[in-house]
């Protein structure tokens, strides 16, 4: 087994098929695993370029989340990983308790170094300049993730957000070094690490931006964890990419299909709006008193009656709904609810009804999503929409482990379409 030349430890898993997806497009052959991996977990088999942990951590205790990013740091370092990336949201979705800062603590802790890093990725017009992150036109405090359920996002200004995480001074790369030449870009770094900064913002606006900085790294000999959005990240898989698209999914067999939604952000709101098939909202006030039979009941007919169709089952909800749920029920155990629910309805799905095929909206949804069914690798496919492609593996908590097709999207990617275009591409 070649050593991974980039090991991605991602905080959710959309992140970490974000990221996946992108690289695999550069042509650098990508896996991703899910959850911490243990010893004998070989991913996918023969010799991964990049390995692509994906775990559920944005949103835990915050020594929760480190715990198993240093576990997962271990196991990839215990394979020879040449590079480790630090993938967080590209909305930098965390709270003042964390989890980002403490996590890039925990990893320039174990290599003994710094992190550099930036949520920039263009191509899904997330840009950050002098610190300020933008989504689109908007700052990230006056976009959609001023109001996200868990990580509502205020302030914009990413050096102050991070330095509120990490008790390590936080400074900025701007966008006027970012521009110069990769010698020079090299020296600012240098500089910066150099006057004390444990963890390094870098601006960038464009793919020119990241590709600029990716090649200015490779100057760079001071040990670093970079980290970010998948911008970064798939700048650097330019870099060192061989060949065409890689991006080959496994087979998978005929069955069902499902869209399962938990996400409360502004795309996924617009999605449901437009999808024009079946849907069945999720109440999570009903869901605590009676569990899921009646939506189950529902699906049931619903494939039965069409089943070449796609039902939509949602619990996604307007800001103001999502507020009176959550102070009814608290915030915890409304996510919890929602998430349990759609799990075990994937598991029934996928068991009983004989669905093959599952687009998931929503970064924690999709995480327990894939742990309900008890999936722990994923081979990367065709791309679906930018940062969401599709993704094969086995449902091990299924008798039989069936090989089952999931579209893992963050809230606030793909066009409002989705849910309707996404099986043009499904394998
Ligand atoms: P996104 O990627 O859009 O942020 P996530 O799945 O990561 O989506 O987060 C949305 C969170 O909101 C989940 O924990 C989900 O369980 C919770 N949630 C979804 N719908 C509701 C609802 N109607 N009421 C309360 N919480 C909800």
């Amino acid at each position: 087994m070649t050593a991974p030349w980039l090991g991605v430890i991602a905080d959710d898993v959309t992140g970490a098929c974000d990221v996946a997806g992108g690289i695999a497009e550069t042509g650098v052959r990508t896996s991703i695993v899910l959850g911490v991996p243990e010893g004998a977990d070989d991913p996918a088999g023969g010799p991964d370029e990049c390995i692509v942990v994906g775990l559920k951590i944005r949103t835990v205790p915050a020594a929760e989340a480190v715990g198993a990013a240093r576990a997962a740091a271990a196991w990839l370092r215990g394979r020879g990983t040449g590079q480790i990336y630090q993938k967080y949201c590209s909305t930098f979705d965390s709270t003042d308790s964390g989890n980002i800062g403490p996590i890039a603590d925990a990893l320039a802790e174990s290599i003994g170094g710094m992190t550099l890093g930036t949520p920039a990725t263009p191509a899904v017009r997330r840009t950050q300049y002098f610190g300020h992150l933008f989504v689109g036109d908007r700052l990230l405090s006056e976009s959609p993730m001023r109001d996200h359920p868990l990580t509502p996002m205020r302030d914009s200004d990413l050096v102050a957000v991070l330095g509120r995480q990490t008790a390590g001074a936080v400074a900025l790369l701007p966008l006027t070094v970012v521009r110069s030449a990769p010698g020079s870009i090299a020296d600012g770094i240098r500089a910066r690490l150099a006057a004390g900064a444990r963890h390094l913002l870098v601006d960038a606006i464009e793919d020119s931006d990241l590709d600029r900085v990716a090649e200015a790294l490779e100057q760079v000999r001071t040990p670093l964890v970079l980290g970010g959005g998948a911008g970064l990240a798939v700048a650097l898989a330019r870099r060192a990419a061989r060949g065409p698209a890689a991006g080959a999914a496994g087979e998978v067999p005929h069955g069902g299909r499902l869209i399962l939604s938990g996400s409360g952000s502004a795309r996924t709101r617009e999605q449901v709006a437009a999808f024009p098939g079946r849907v069945m909202t999720l109440d999570p006030l009903r869901i605590a008193e009676e569990g899921v039979s009646s939506l189950l009941q529902a699906l049931r007919e619903a494939l039965a009656a069409a089943p070449g169709e796609s039902p939509l089952v949602s619990a996604t909800a307007e800001p103001d709904r999502v507020r009176e749920v959550q102070a009814t029920l608290g915030v915890q155990r409304a996510a919890e609810l929602v998430e349990s629910a759609l799990g075990e309805i994937a598991v029934a799905a996928v068991r009983e009804l004989g669905v093959r095929r599952i687009v998931v909206a929503g970064g924690e949804t999709s995480g327990a999503t894939v742990a309900a069914l008890g999936m722990r690798r994923l081979s990367v496919g065709a791309i679906a929409a930018p940062g969401v492609p599709w993704t094969t593996g086995s449902a091990s908590a299924v008798p039989g482990a069936p090989t089952v097709a999931l579209l893992l999207k963050s809230g606030n990617f793909g066009s409002p379409d989705l849910f309707t275009t996404a099986w043009e591409t499904a394998p």
